[in-house]
């Protein structure tokens, strides 16, 4: 899928760690350029073998990542956590997971169902006196090697 990337993820990330006191390690920098690479949420032994250090720092590197904005962690069907970079930082979409084998993939909807979606959502949530809402939207299927 397209996605746009700010002009300068890597300077963008660097910046919210120097806020919190937080330095943008290598290790670091590797674990946005796998998310960013993978155009998908990735399992945290995926990004371990994207070679982003070992998995103590890894789970380390993504808790402090997730503090600052820049990964949120995916809710999937599976037992093993997905993490993928915020949409703040690329676009907003939607995910297609396998309830069998916990594959998800991205997936963007038509700009006019969007819209329609935006609208109802915002008259629901007035409704209910929310503001500032958002959306998500998981479709859960079974994927091709699994049907
Ligand atoms: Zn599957
Ligand atoms: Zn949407």
């Amino acid at each position: 899928m397209m996605r746009r990337m700010p002009t300068d993820l890597h300077s963008t990330v660097a910046e919210r760690l120097r806020r919190v006191g937080q330095r943008y390690t290598e290790q670091r920098e590797a674990l946005v350029a796998a998310l960013e690479r993978a155009r998908k949420p990735l399992s945290t032994l995926e990004i371990v073998q994207a070679r982003t250090g070992p998995q103590s720092s890894v789970y380390r590197n993504l808790a402090v990542l997730e503090h600052v904005g820049v990964v949120r962690r995916v809710v999937t069907e599976g037992e093993f956590a997905r993490f993928e970079l915020t949409e703040e930082l690329t676009e907003h979409h939607h995910h297609l997971i396998c309830s069998n084998c916990g594959k998800v993939e991205d997936v963007t909807i038509p700009t006019d169902l969007e819209s329609t979606m935006d609208r109802t959502v915002d008259r629901l949530a007035k409704r209910s006196g929310f503001a500032k809402v958002r959306h998500r939207l998981d479709l859960i299927g079974t994927c091709r090697s699994c049907a």
